[in-house]
């Protein structure tokens, strides 16, 4: 099937979806569980919702949250007063709207380079990945407050996890998907003890456990326990199956070029 859509830029778009044979063949549990000592080649990951952090991983890797709205913002608020001023439907506001889409076209491309790059460079990291299930649209409501809303949409997890999704894939890796009411942050990721108080207290970002005293940054010991739990749940094979093989191509066609460029052809 062929869709053709033009984006509010005025670009078009052309894109199709094919078969392709997939040549990949992903290692079996038992061999990606006898592979290392300890499961190193496990990795569970935790999103900074409330911090600067995009995502924290259990073996220690600490990735900063890229936020290109923010950076953007003021731009936009000056094409927003620019756009407003002119008269609805003249020359000049048609010209203001293009402007003012190009940019939110240009965070959006931003954001996905970003997501695709990194994505990859974790699928080649280890050959298990595991993750939590997250509600955003929940996420969004419950929390609130248009501050919160915003970083959330800017940072686009979910974006992420179906891009990594994809990858691992690619690369014939796993991903395991922890259920979405696991207590990863309330867990001591050392003794395992269950310290409700942390429960709803987004503040706090660091804590000790009255069990045993480990010292805790929260977005590092849930990614620990999400690990954990990915591991118990990847022995039960209970991780993210393989979709049929399909491969999406998509070409971009700007309106009044004969060139075709390659957009993104996974
Ligand atoms: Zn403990």
């Amino acid at each position: 099937m062929l869709n053709v859509t033009r984006d509010s830029v005025g670009d078009l778009f052309v894109s199709f979806v094919c078969e392709v044979e997939q040549r990949v063949n992903r290692e079996t549990v038992d061999e990606v569980l006898n592979k290392t000592e300890n499961c190193s080649n496990i990795v569970g990951y935790d999103f900074g919702l409330n911090s600067d952090r995009f995502l924290v991983a259990s073996n220690g890797e600490d990735v900063s949250t890229p936020l290109f709205f923010k950076e953007s913002e003021a731009k936009l608020i000056e094409l927003d007063k620019s756009l407003s001023s002119k008269v609805k439907g003249s020359n000049n506001y048609k010209k203001a709207k293009i402007k003012r889409a190009k940019l939110q076209r240009h965070i959006a491309n931003q954001r996905s380079n970003f997501q695709w790059n990194l994505a990859k460079e974790q699928v080649l990291k280890a050959d298990v990945h595991c993750f939590e299930t997250l509600d955003l649209n929940e996420m969004k409501e419950r929390r609130g407050g248009f501050r919160f809303g915003k970083k959330v949409s800017d940072i686009a997890m979910a974006d992420f996890l179906a891009k990594l999704t994809q990858q691992a894939e690619k690369y014939g890796k796993y991903v395991v998907k922890v259920p979405r009411y696991f207590p990863s942050t309330q867990l001591c990721g050392k003794c395992g003890f269950r310290n409700t108080e942390l429960k709803g207290q987004l503040q706090i970002r660091h804590w000790v456990c009255p069990n045993c005293g480990a010292e805790h940054d929260r977005d590092f010991n849930a990614a620990i326990n999400i690990r954990n739990k990915g591991i118990e749940m990847f022995k039960e094979g209970k991780f993210e199956k393989k979709r049929k093989p399909r491969r999406s191509c998509s070409f971009k066609r700007k309106a009044g070029k004969a060139k075709i460029e390659e957009v993104r052809a996974e």
